[in-house]
């Protein structure tokens, strides 16, 4: 599998290649489940003069584009992902906030079939397994031993 460059993935979704989108795209494919924040971060390492404005703007774009995802941990900050269209769940740490891909467990997209739909069309559904990662779980265990 190929993957496509910044430029090339965007001009595919349709948006119009900028130099900071190119390199909100970057950041992001090298931290997936970023916040805005930390995109910023990373973009305003290499192009100190990127705006905060113009990151959240790119990210927005990459969303409402399809080429990113918004994901929505009740009580955390937004993250975004570029891997899209999947329907894939998400593993997040209480104590640290990392978080996880996890692929639907049973083929394909089972969740989107709820004990009762209420007459819903249902389209599409999210899982956060909220826990403790392994790191976390293991040094609560030492500090209580
Ligand atoms: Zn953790
Ligand atoms: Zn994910």
């Amino acid at each position: 599998m190929t993957i496509a460059t910044a430029p090339e993935a965007i001009r595919a979704s349709g948006l119009r290649v900028t130099e900071s989108r190119s390199a909100v795209y970057a950041a992001l494919r090298a931290r997936p489940h970023a916040s805005a924040d930390e995109v910023y971060a990373a973009v305003a390492e290499r192009m100190p003069q990127t705006s905060r404005q113009s990151v959240y703007n790119a990210l927005n774009d990459f969303a409402d584009a399809g080429l990113a995802r918004r994901i929505e941990p009740a009580g955390r900050p937004m993250l975004f992902e570029l891997r899209v269209g999947d329907n894939h769940h998400h593993l997040v740490c209480t104590a640290c906030g990392r978080v996880e891909d996890v692929d639907c467990a049973v083929g394909h997209t089972p969740c989107l079939h709820p004990s009762d739909d209420h007459g819903f069309e249902v389209a599409s559904a999210e899982v956060t397994y909220w826990g403790r990662c392994a790191a976390c779980a293991a040094s609560a265990a030492r500090a209580a031993s």
